[in-house]
């Protein structure tokens, strides 16, 4: 079975591209749950967080680091980071991604996500 994830990265499917690097790439959330809501996928697949070698620590230093620019680049000024894992916690797709999620004019509560 072919990997939604790695469909976009490799442009076989569309997406909504507002960045990409040789190792990550970032799109829109297709339903978003926030007024910004931004993937960022690494390019290589990896299932998940709980899959993930120690490795790639660098990698998910730089989705990390893809975050952080990407909001100062859009001046969100306020967001959250997740990673679902696993169907029990929430992860649909099986290509490891951080959400990126913001945008809101008044203060986000936990609950709200
Ligand atoms: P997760 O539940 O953590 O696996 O998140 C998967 C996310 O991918 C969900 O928020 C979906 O809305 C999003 N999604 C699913 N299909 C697409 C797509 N073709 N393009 C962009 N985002 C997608
Ligand atoms: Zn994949």
């Amino acid at each position: 079975m072919t990997c939604l994830f790695c469909s976009i990265v490799h442009k076989e499917k569309e997406a909504d591209i507002v960045d990409e690097d040789d190792t990550v790439m970032v799109f829109k959330d297709i339903h978003p749950k926030a007024p910004v809501h931004l993937l960022i996928v690494p390019k290589k697949h990896i299932v998940s967080i709980d899959t993930v070698e120690d490795a790639d620590a660098l990698l998910l230093g730089k989705m990390l680091l893809k975050a952080r620019d990407i909001a100062r680049d859009k001046h969100v000024d306020g967001y959250k980071l997740l990673f679902n894992v696993g169907r029990k916690g929430g992860q649909l797709i099986d290509h490891m991604h951080l959400h990126l999620m913001g945008g809101w004019s008044e203060s986000a509560r936990e609950d709200e996500v």
